[in-house]
């Protein structure tokens, strides 16, 4: 479906997203997008300082952070500012020219888009990094009020935002809604020793309207995953764990609410902003200004186009990584190593110290999402598809069945504040994922 009648493409990205695909077995045991790896090898050399800056070959290192994406730039940050004493000679290692890794903002002719993440949920561990980090007065949140849709029989439906809505919402027919309600009360238990799918645990607990209309669309958009592949635990730890322990989804959130009520108050950091319900974040100019931010804070100590090509063990317990620079051949001897580069990457590196571990990181797998940014005049999009004559929303997720090929929408300038210029919106979509590999056949170079 389209909304508007005359478009400009301004981006198209085609990138990779970690998923949990088909191994389950290996799956980190989290609710998180998508987990960076880290390998923590340490050994016992006592600490030594690192020689100038400028010539860094042969150095040693308390600690090396290899990939100076957003996991491992926070990894460093609290190594350097929470914990001085562990690893007071620290070096931080990206192999391209910027840090970021997948989180990619770019500034334009008046818009500013992201070709990677999106957002963030602004969770207390999340602003924390933000304020640490001095962008306390950068930080944007969405507004919670605004609504989310899911195209369905060839119109945007509300998605319910409170508990209140779940009567009135016309995503999901009257028999569907009541299959969802008895089934969160827990009438069908789960299959012993067998570690579910999300589509196996939606469809047995809440029934095939939630997975098909609610559950699969999420899965595609957010995950880029196959929902019959990737695991409940994994991918929906928090509503996986609710059936544990109170037999139900139900039952177990009554049993959370008055666990929560129970456990000591420990009180927030004040200097925290609160988000107002339930909302997604990001910064005023964009998701990049957090690695920004945090590399300028770690100085020197940050190395960029540094490209870890090797590792190897010492005999006094250490490592010795080998690096492509632009100076040429760099090599660092460190006590510990930390590894928040892609899983694939870190198999390669890691194959020649143990196969076991390599095997393991090769099994993740990484489909492809290509994130495509249009913008269209304001008065191009149909009036149906406004609220108050504006375009309102989160965005819109499109289920498989509906034969769209985009996995979903956000209206970022919509979102976040200045993302278009005046009479300008700003939609990013996202394209492809585990169920459509096929794009990587219309990829063009150009
Ligand atoms: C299209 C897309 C949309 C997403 N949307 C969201 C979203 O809206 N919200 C959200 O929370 N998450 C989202 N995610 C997930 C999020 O982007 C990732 O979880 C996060 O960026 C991972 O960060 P990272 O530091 O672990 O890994 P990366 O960002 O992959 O960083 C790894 C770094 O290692 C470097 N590296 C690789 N090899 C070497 C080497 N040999 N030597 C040195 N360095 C090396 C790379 O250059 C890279 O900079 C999205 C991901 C994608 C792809």
């Amino acid at each position: 479906m389209s909304m508007a009648n005359s478009s400009t493409s301004i981006s198209v990205t085609l990138t990779y997203l970690p998923n949990c695909h088909l191994r389950r077995s290996f799956l980190p045991n989290s609710n998180s997008k998508s987990k960076p790896t880290r390998i923590r090898c340490e050994s016992t050399i006592s600490p030594a300082r690192l020689s100038t800056q400028s010539n860094l070959d042969g150095a040693l290192a308390d600690a090396v952070v290899v990939g100076g994406g957003i996991s491992g730039l926070c990894i460093a940050q609290a190594l350097a500012t929470k914990h001085p004493n562990a690893a007071p000679n620290l070096i931080l290692t990206e192999a391209t020219d910027r840090v970021g890794g997948n989180i990619t903002t770019i500034e334009r002719d008046g818009y500013l888009w992201e070709e990677g993440p999106n957002s963030f949920q602004p969770s207390d561990p999340m602003l924390t990094m933000a304020v640490d980090s001095g962008l306390k007065e950068e930080l944007v949140l969405g507004d919670p009020t605004a609504p989310r849709f899911v195209l369905w029989n060839g119109k945007l439906r509300p998605v319910p935002s409170s508990p209140k809505d779940l009567p009135f919402f016309d995503l999901m027919s009257i028999p569907g809604k009541l299959r969802a309600g008895f089934g969160a009360l827990g009438i069908r238990p789960p299959p012993p020793g067998h570690e579910e799918s999300v589509e196996e645990f939606v469809r047995r607990n809440l029934g095939d309207e939630v997975f098909e209309r609610l559950i699969e669309p999420f899965c595609s958009g957010v995950y880029a995953g196959d929902p019959s592949k990737l695991s409940m635990k994994a991918a929906f730890g928090k509503v996986w764990k609710l059936e544990q322990i109170g037999g139900s989804i139900i039952g177990g959130t009554f049993k959370a609410i008055q666990e929560r009520n129970q456990a000591p108050k420990t009180p927030r950091d004040p200097r925290l902003p609160k988000p107002k319900g339930q909302t997604v974040g990001s910064f005023r100019k964009g998701l990049a200004m957090l690695p920004n931010a945090i590399s300028s804070r770690l100085g020197s100590k940050v190395k960029l186009s540094w490209k870890l090509s090797s590792i190897s063990k010492l005999d006094n317990g250490g490592y010795s990584l080998t690096y492509e620079t632009p100076e040429g051949l760099v090599t660092l001897q460190t006590k510990s190593v930390i590894f928040t580069v892609p899983s694939h990457v870190a198999s390669s590196l890691l194959r020649p110290l143990s196969d076991v571990a390599a095997d393991s990181l090769a099994k993740f797998y990484y489909p492809p999402v290509a994130a495509v940014s249009i913008s269209y005049p304001k008065d191009a999009i149909r009036p149906e598809c406004l609220i108050d004559g504006e375009l309102k929303g989160f965005g819109q997720l499109i289920p498989r069945s509906q034969g769209v090929e985009t996995l979903g929408t956000i209206y970022s300038s919509s979102l976040f504040p200045n993302r278009a210029p005046s009479g300008r919106i700003l939609l990013l979509n996202y394209i492809g994922g585990a169920t459509n590999t096929g794009i990587l056949s219309k990829v063009r170079t150009v």
